[in-house]
C-alpha cells in the first residue's frame, strides 16, 4: 500500500479549508486550529434563533476558475452568489435629511470618491447559513482535524535510521510541530503549511529567518465589530412616514458610509437562510476610529457607534427600537494593509521552476516558501486587500503545486 505524505495545515479559515480539501487527494492532511471553532475570520456568533457573521460578511471573486469552484453544485448548500443591494452614503453633510443619496441604477460611471452618492446591485459570495459554513463544508471529509490546539513552532527532525524509507535526501528530515505545552506533536510531517495571518505565522516559523524577514513586515488593520439584535420584528424598518433617502438606507442590504464612525453596516438578517423576522446588524466601525479608540471601554464604543447607527437608519432618540442581544467584537487582525506592490520584493527568490505560479499565468509566487524546506506560508496579504480571494488565490497557487 501507498504511504502518503504528511501535511500539516496551521489555520482552519478558508484558506487552510480549501488547501485541506484541495490536498487531500495526495496527502495525509491534518489541520491545527487553535480556537474552539472552524472558519478563523469567516466567524459566525449564535444566539438562539438569530445568528451574526462578525468576519467576512459577503465576498467577490473575480477569477472564473474560482468562481466555478464555489459555484459547483456540491458547495451549494453552503454557498451562494447573490445579487445585494448596496447603498453608498456620505455622512459629512447631515443637513440634508441626516444622509444624501443618489440612486444611479445600472451605472457604474459614478464615482463615489468624488463625494457622489449611489445605489448599486453587486452580485456577492455569501457563506450560509453560517459565516463559517463554507470552511466547513470543505473540511468535512477530512478526519485529522485538532481544534484548540495552537500551534508553537516547527522543528525539523531527523529521522536517518528510524526505518523509513530513503528515497531522496528529503526522506533524511521530517518535520515536528510544536504544541503550546512546549510538547512535540505525535507525528512525523513531510511538509508544513501555516494559513494563520502573517504575525502569527512569523511566530511559528521563527526558526526560519527568510520567512520572518518577509511576515515580520506585513501590518494588518484592526477593526471594531458591533452585532446586535433588535426586539421588534424586521416591520421596525417598513414604516412609511419616513423620507425617501432613509427608506432607500433601510431596504438595502449593505450600507458602505463615508465620514462617519461606521465603515459599514450588514443587514445580516437578509442573507440566505438566517432568521428573516428578527433585525440582526453587524456594523463595521471605520478604520480611523478603531484605530484612535483601540483600548477604549467597550461600553462606550458600543453606545457611540449605536447612536450613529440609529441616527443613520433615521430613528428620532424617543423612538429608538429595543436592542436584543448585543455584543462587540475587536479584531486586531482584521485584513492586511500592506498591497501587493511593497510585497512584491518579498517573494521567494531563487525557486526552483515548480514553485514559481502566479495569479494569470502561472509565472510568479502566490505563496511564500522557507529556502530548501517544505515550509511555506500562504494566506490573503500576499496579494493585498482582496481577502477571501486573495486567501483563495494564494492556496490553490500552493495546492496546484503540490498536487503536480
Ligand atoms: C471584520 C472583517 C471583515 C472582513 N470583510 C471582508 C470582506 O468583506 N470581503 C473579503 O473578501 N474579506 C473580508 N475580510 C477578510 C477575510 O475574512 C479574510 O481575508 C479571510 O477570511 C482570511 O482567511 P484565511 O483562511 O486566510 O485566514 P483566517 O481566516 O485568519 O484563518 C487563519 C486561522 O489560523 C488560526 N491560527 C492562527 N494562529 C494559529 C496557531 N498558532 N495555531 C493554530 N491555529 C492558528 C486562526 O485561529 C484562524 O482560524 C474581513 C475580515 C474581517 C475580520
Amino acid at each position: 500500500m501507498e504511504v502518503l505524505k504528511k501535511v500539516a495545515i496551521i489555520g482552519s479559515g478558508v484558506c487552510g479549508a480549501y488547501l485541506a480539501y484541495s490536498l487531500a487527494v495526495k496527502y495525509e492532511v491534518y489541520v491545527f486550529e487553535k480556537a474552539r471553532g472552524l472558519g478563523g475570520r469567516s466567524a459566525s456568533k449564535r444566539q438562539g434563533e438569530t445568528s451574526f457573521d462578525y468576519g467576512v460578511s459577503y465576498f467577490s471573486i473575480h477569477d472564473s476558475d474560482l468562481k466555478s469552484f464555489l459555484t459547483d453544485s456540491l458547495f451549494h448548500e453552503n454557498i451562494e452568489l447573490v445579487d445585494r443591494k448596496v447603498v453608498k452614503l456620505d455622512r459629512n453633510d447631515k443637513e440634508i435629511s441626516g444622509n444624501r443619496i443618489l440612486v444611479s441604477e445600472g451605472t457604474a460611471s459614478k464615482n463615489v470618491e468624488s463625494g457622489v452618492w449611489e445605489q448599486s446591485t453587486e452580485a456577492l459570495f455569501v457563506s450560509k447559513p453560517y459565516g463559517n459554513s463554507f470552511a466547513k463544508a470543505l473540511l468535512k471529509d477530512i478526519k485529522n482535524i485538532f481544534l484548540e490546539t495552537r500551534i508553537q513552532g516547527v522543528v525539523k527532525k531527523s529521522v536517518v535510521g528510524s526505518g523509513l524509507l530513503q528515497q531522496n535526501l528529503q526522506d533524511d528530515f521530517k518535520y515536528k510541530l510544536i504544541l503550546e505545552n512546549a510538547a512535540e506533536f505525535d507525528v512525523d510531517f513531510d511538509i508544513i503549511i501555516s494559513t494563520a495571518p502573517a504575525a502569527q505565522s512569523a511566530a511559528i516559523y521563527a526558526n526560519y529567518d527568510d520567512l520572518v524577514k518577509g511576515l515580520s513586515t506585513v501590518k494588518y488593520n484592526p477593526a471594531f465589530v458591533l452585532m446586535f439584535s433588535l426586539k421588534q420584528a424586521a416591520a421596525v424598518f417598513s414604516s412609511p412616514a419616513v423620507s425617501e433617502s432613509i427608506s432607500k438606507i433601510r431596504d438595502a442590504d449593505i450600507l458602505k458610509i463615508k465620514n462617519s464612525i461606521i465603515e459599514e453596516i450588514i443587514f445580516n438578517h437578509k442573507k440566505p437562510l438566517r432568521d428573516s423576522n428578527t433585525p440582526a446588524f453587524v456594523i463595521k466601525a471605520s478604520k480611523s476610529f478603531t484605530e484612535n479608540n483601540l483600548e477604549m471601554e467597550h461600553a462606550l464604543i458600543e453606545e457611540a457607534l449605536l447612536n450613529e447607527f440609529f441616527s443613520i437608519m433615521g430613528f428620532d432618540s424617543d423612538s429608538i427600537p429595543e436592542l436584543g442581544f448585543k455584543h462587540l467584537h475587536r479584531w486586531l487582525y482584521s485584513t492586511p494593509s500592506n498591497t501587493v506592490k511593497e510585497y512584491a520584493d518579498l517573494r521567494p527568490r531563487n525557486l526552483n521552476d515548480r514553485n514559481m505560479i502566479s495569479r494569470e499565468d502561472n509565472s510568479e509566487s502566490l505563496f511564500l516558501k522557507a529556502e530548501n524546506e517544505e515550509i511555506y506560508a500562504v494566506g490573503d496579504y500576499i496579494l493585498g486587500s482582496l481577502g477571501v480571494e486573495a486567501s483563495l488565490l494564494s492556496a490553490r497557487a500552493l495546492a496546484r503545486i503540490l498536487c503536480v
